[in-house]
This record gives C-alpha cells, sequence and structure tokens, in this order.
C-alpha cells in the first residue's frame, strides 16, 4: 500500500488509442457528412482527424488529415477539395508519445488490389507480434498505431483458402476492432466477434452511413438509425445496397466495453438498443441504494456525473443542483504530463458556486476515479467553499486494471484503487465517506446480461488474452484452426472489387 499516492509523476503508456469513424455509401456530399458525423463523435477523439473520399470521376483517393479538433482541420475551402459520393472518416484521441500527424487516421494505401483505407477504433492485443513478422517479411510500416497492420496483412498472397482477404487478414489480429473501411467500389464496417467498441448503421437520403455513435445520426438532417453491427459481423456496402457476413463463430461470451455507458459514450447515443443516458441514470439509483446518505444536496461533476447524479437525486429524494460550473473551452485534463499541470487543468476546468454549498451536507456525484486528481480536488473546493459534509459518489466499480482494448488508462501504478484500499482512497480524497457502485449494480443498470460485456478494468479478467508470448502461440495455433472460421468465397465475391 502507498499512502503517498500518487508517488511519482511520470508515467509511462502503451500506445493506445480511443477513436470515433464514421462512413458514408452513396451521397453527393459523402465528405461534408462524414465531417457533421465527426463533430458529433468528437468526444472520442481530439487530437486528430481525417477524411478519406472516393467515388469522384477520377476514382483516385482524396484526403486530408490534420492535427487537433475537427472544426480546425477542416472548413468549407477543406471540404470541397473531398468530391465523392463515398467517404469514411476518423477522430484520434492516442497517448502523447504517438500524437503525431503520420499516425492520423483514416490509413490510406496503394496495393496491387487497389486503393484501401482503414479507421479503427479499439486496440490490437497482437499488433506487435504481427507488425514484428510482417517487417521481417519486407514490410515498410508508414506509422506507429496498431490499425497499419490490418493494411499491410490484406496486401498479403491470398492463402488460396477461398475466403476473402479481409477475412483472412481479420482471423490473423487479435483484440478490439471497430472498422471503417473504403475501397474502390465499396464501403465495409466491421465488429469484432466480441464486439468491444460500438459501430452503427444509419442511412439518409437513400445513403448509408456508419458511425461508431448513433448521436452522430441525430445532427445530420434526415438520418436516421437502422441498427447496429452485431459482434463478428462485417457490412459491405455497395451500388447494390447492404450485404451481411458473419464469418465468425458467434460468441456466447461477448466483450460490450461496460465504460462505454459509464463515461466514454455521448449521453444522447443508443448502444446496444439502450440509451446512454437512461444507463447512466439507473447508475445513479443503484448507487444510492447501495450507498444511501444524510444529506443535503446531490451535485454532479458536470459533464460525466450529471445522469448519475439525476439517477441518485430521483432515488434518495435529495435535491439535485449543480453548483459547479464547467468551463468548456478546456480541452480533457486527463493526459497532461505532470501532476502539476494536472492540478491545475483540474482547477481551472471547474468552478464552484459557493453559495449554493455553503454549509451544506453534499453528495458529489462522478462516473470514475482514475487516478483521484479530479475527485481529490472537487472536495478540497468544496470544503473551501463552506460545505459542512462531503460525501463522494462513483457510477461504476474500482478501477484496479488497465484497458488493452481501447481506452486510454494510466499504468497501473498510477490507478489509485489498484494502490490504495477503499480506506486509504477515502482518506487521500479527504471525504467524508466514499461509495462505489458495485459491479452487479452496474451492470443491473444496462438491463443486460454480465456475459455480454468487458469490465477487464475493475475485476482483471480479460476476455481476449494480452500476454505477448502467450498471444504468439495462440496466435499461431489459430492459423490452423483459421480456414474453418472464413467465410466462402462465393459468399463475398465483391469484397474489394471481387479482386480478391
Ligand atoms: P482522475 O482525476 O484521474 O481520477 O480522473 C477522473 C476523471 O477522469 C473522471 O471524472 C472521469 O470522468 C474522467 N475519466 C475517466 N476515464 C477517463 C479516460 N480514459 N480518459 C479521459 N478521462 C477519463
Amino acid at each position: 500500500m502507498n499512502p503517498s499516492f500518487p508517488a511519482s509523476t511520470s508515467f509511462q503508456h502503451r500506445p493506445k488509442d480511443e477513436c470515433g469513424v464514421f462512413a458514408v455509401f452513396g451521397h453527393p456530399h459523402a465528405a461534408e457528412i462524414t465531417f457533421f458525423g465527426l463533430y458529433a463523435l468528437q468526444h472520442r477523439g481530439q487530437e486528430s482527424a481525417g477524411i478519406v473520399v472516393n467515388g469522384d470521376k477520377d476514382r483516385k483517393f482524396k484526403s486530408h488529415h490534420g492535427m487537433g479538433l475537427v472544426p480546425q482541420i477542416f472548413n468549407e475551402h477543406q471540404l470541397s477539395k473531398l468530391p465523392g459520393t463515398r467517404s469514411i472518416g476518423h477522430v484520434r484521441y492516442s497517448t502523447t508519445g504517438s500524437s503525431t500527424l503520420e499516425n492520423a487516421q483514416p490509413i490510406v494505401a496503394d496495393c496491387s488490389r487497389g486503393q484501401i483505407a482503414v479507421g479503427h477504433n479499439g486496440n490490437l492485443v497482437n499488433a506487435h507480434v504481427l507488425r514484428d513478422e510482417l517487417e521481417a517479411e519486407g514490410a515498410i510500416f508508414k506509422t506507429t498505431v496498431d490499425s497499419e497492420v490490418i493494411l499491410h496483412l490484406m496486401a498479403q498472397p491470398s492463402n488460396n483458402s477461398g475466403d476473402s482477404i479481409l477475412v483472412q487478414a481479420l482471423c490473423k489480429v487479435k483484440g478490439a476492432f471497430s472498422l471503417v473501411l473504403l475501397s474502390e467500389r465499396e464501403i465495409i464496417g466491421v465488429r469484432d466477434s466480441l464486439g468491444f467498441r460500438p459501430l452503427c448503421i444509419g442511412q439518409v437520403d437513400g445513403a448509408w452511413l456508419l458511425s461508431s455513435e448513433s448521436c452522430a445520426f441525430d445532427i445530420i438532417p434526415g438520418a436516421k438509425f437502422v441498427r447496429d453491427v452485431e459482434p463478428g459481423e462485417i457490412v459491405i456496402i455497395d451500388e447494390n445496397g447492404l450485404r451481411s457476413i458473419k464469418p465468425f463463430v458467434p460468441k456466447e461470451r461477448l466483450g460490450f466495453c461496460i465504460f462505454e455507458y459509464v463515461y466514454f459514450a455521448r449521453p444522447d447515443s443508443t448502444l446496444e438498443g439502450i440509451n446512454v443516458s437512461a444507463v447512466r441514470t439507473n447508475m445513479g439509483r443503484e448507487l444510492a441504494r447501495q450507498h444511501p446518505v444524510e444529506a443535503d444536496l446531490v451535485i454532479p461533476v458536470p459533464d460525466s456525473g450529471n445522469y448519475a447524479a439525476l439517477g441518485f437525486s430521483e432515488e434518495s429524494g435529495i435535491p439535485y443542483d449543480h453548483a459547479f460550473v464547467r468551463n468548456h473551452y478546456v480541452g480533457r485534463t486527463f493526459l497532461n504530463p505532470s501532476q502539476l499541470a494536472r492540478e491545475f487543468g483540474v482547477k481551472v476546468k471547474l468552478n464552484i458556486i459557493k453559495e449554493r454549498v455553503k454549509d451544506k451536507r453534499v453528495v458529489v456525484v462522478d462516473d470514475s476515479i482514475v487516478r483521484g486528481t479530479t475527485a481529490r480536488a472537487r472536495v478540497m473546493n468544496l470544503r473551501n467553499a463552506g460545505a459542512k459534509e462531503v460525501h463522494i459518489r462513483i457510477s461504476c466499480p474500482p478501477h484496479r486494471f488497465p484497458c488493452h482494448y481501447g481506452i486510454d488508462f494510466p499504468d497501473p501504478k498510477h490507478l489509485i484503487a489498484n494502490q490504495l484500499s477503499h480506506q486509504e482512497i477515502a482518506k487521500y480524497l479527504e471525504a467524508d465517506s466514499l461509495g462505489y457502485l458495485d459491479a452487479e449494480g452496474m451492470v443491473r443498470a444496462t438491463g443486460r446480461d454480465e456475459n455480454k460485456f468487458c469490465m477487464a478494468c475493475f475485476n482483471g479478467k480479460y476476455p481476449v488474452a494480452v500476454n505477448p508470448e502467450l498471444e504468439k502461440l495462440v496466435f499461431e495455433r489459430r492459423q490452423t484452426r483459421a480456414e474453418s472460421l472464413i467465410f466462402a468465397e462465393e459468399a463475398a465475391p465483391r469484397l474489394f472489387n471481387g479482386k480478391i
């Protein structure tokens, strides 16, 4: 145990991405629609964005990528230089080391099979093994992102098993992937067999859309949500419409990231048939039942704690109020490299309205505690503002383990719950009481079964093995089994123009 947490200000990140993807097929303003979609998905990635289009007369892919926020990268002029009826886009939120323009997605490749572009949300756990193998065979990578291995695998000679080259490639990658791909005649959406990350289908003016989250369809005039891409499903969209292929053995135990509901997705999105704000409100209700407290006010930490605080207030009957005011012009503080910068970031982001909390017993509801910096600063602010008691309630269990499938958490030694006991955390935060929602309550709030979810960051049970050595062995064994997992060529003759 380390009561002086956090012990160190340095932290090492594995290269990982939290991302959003979007795609359009069959719209005269494909790039513009993709721009709107990425705008709505901005919360999934703020470091870089890119759009690749195809479908105008010369059939050459055109793309634009940049660092920063979507409206900083694309303007009317930029978009007018991206003509075409099909498009894929990507927003990326990576770790500091890999935040470069070269790593901005979608990644475009020109191989003997034609042009291909890919946008990836998720994290491949065996990318390093595959990359080593591909490099040993002479492949030259142009980025350091795991997603590029998918393109290299697709450029490899076919194994003549009769399976599409995309399926051959997907049989080799392991981990989390929701993908949008652009070929010369199609767009393709893919979700890994466990369905770690979301991906859904929409339509507008007869054109097809793919998006990480349904909230993107709400802001495109006339667009409507059609359905989620299912775990293990590949949807191929061309001029004949949408075809679905399920080449992989269906899994009993799925792995949808429950943290999408807790924090990551937008509250106005519907994921796997359930609205995110409704799940968060249920989490707040569960929390109030599990950790009741006598208090005068329930205050959310905006925006992440808003709906859970509402649920807590509704269930407990304690009035709900907004005492924190958020400065919307400050970016995420989470990845600032030094503890000092992070603490400043935490302060500048939220101010407190003293008059609303003075002499009150307050319950502060937030979605999660990662390092503890935010919660500790909130308690201090509230005490300085004259609050009599401060009770912290968190709408998920303690984060004890890293995520290997695409949510960026710090090294475990900087996860407060990995280092300190419950009592030590409460003491560190200087809170009068601390209550975390337990795993059962969190799952109940979704209305679904536990076996639908990945909860590895809470319980350390990783649904896809992450040990690199083991990975290699498992991968080699899988190779021999791959043939039985992949679909017959007749089933998808046009995947990548039927050239493959
Ligand atoms: P901390 O100060 O490290 O405890 O940060 C906790 C806050 O970060 C919570 O209020 C969450 O809303 C937010 N948060 C949780 N997970 C992440 C993540 N992976 N990336 C960015 N922010 C996060």
